[in-house]
């Protein structure tokens, strides 16, 4: 019988949002507040070093850690400078640490990201155009209304669009723009 498997090239492609769903479904951290794990504004480190040690017990036991690490070092988190969060248990500048040191590798793994997430948005703004476009009756057969399936057409549209505002505010953050216009 015949498999299909994934060539290299695919498995790495995917390997961001295999990591993202590793990390969402095993954290220690979900549902604790997640402002445990960044210093305030102007909070002094007298204050902040207690709380970033706790932070950082909470990441040891963490079974997703190695994940969690990986995708904060490919979203860039952490500055030299800066001890103002904590991301698998590792401070701002230890992450930074870690990214120069493997910084080829990261740089090679971001090139894929921004290819995948390009692709994910290409095919999202094609559903949306033919969501938003098609005709609400087309699929309606006989048992739901002219009324119902506009409904469901638009809460399509409105799942789209927020998955494509996501994407779209992501890339801007990266580049400094913070915000998607
Ligand atoms: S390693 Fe720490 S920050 Fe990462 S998912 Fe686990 S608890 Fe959260």
């Amino acid at each position: 019988m015949r498999t299909n498997r994934m060539t290299p090239a695919q498995a790495r492609r995917t390997r961001r949002a295999v990591l993202q769903a590793v990390v969402d479904a095993g954290s220690r951290c979900a549902g604790l507040d997640a402002g445990a794990w960044f210093r305030g504004d102007d909070e002094p480190a007298i204050d902040w070093r207690p709380r970033r040690d706790s932070a950082i017990r909470v990441c040891t036991g963490c079974p997703v850690r190695a994940a969690c690490e990986e995708l904060a070092l490919r979203n860039g988190d952490g500055e030299p400078d800066a001890d103002e969060l904590v991301r698998a248990g590792l401070t701002g500048p230890e992450l930074a640490a870690v990214r120069e040191h493997q910084a080829e590798r990261l740089a090679a793994a971001a090139d894929l990201d921004r290819d995948t997430e390009g692709r994910r948005l290409d095919d999202l703004l094609a559903q949306l155009h033919h969501e938003a476009t098609k005709d609400p009756d087309h699929k309606a057969g006989t048992t739901r209304t002219i009324a119902a399936c506009q409904t469901a057409q638009n809460t399509k549209v409105q799942a789209l669009a927020t998955q494509i505002r996501k994407i779209r505010t992501a890339r801007r953050a990266r580049t400094g723009w913070e915000k998607a216009a």
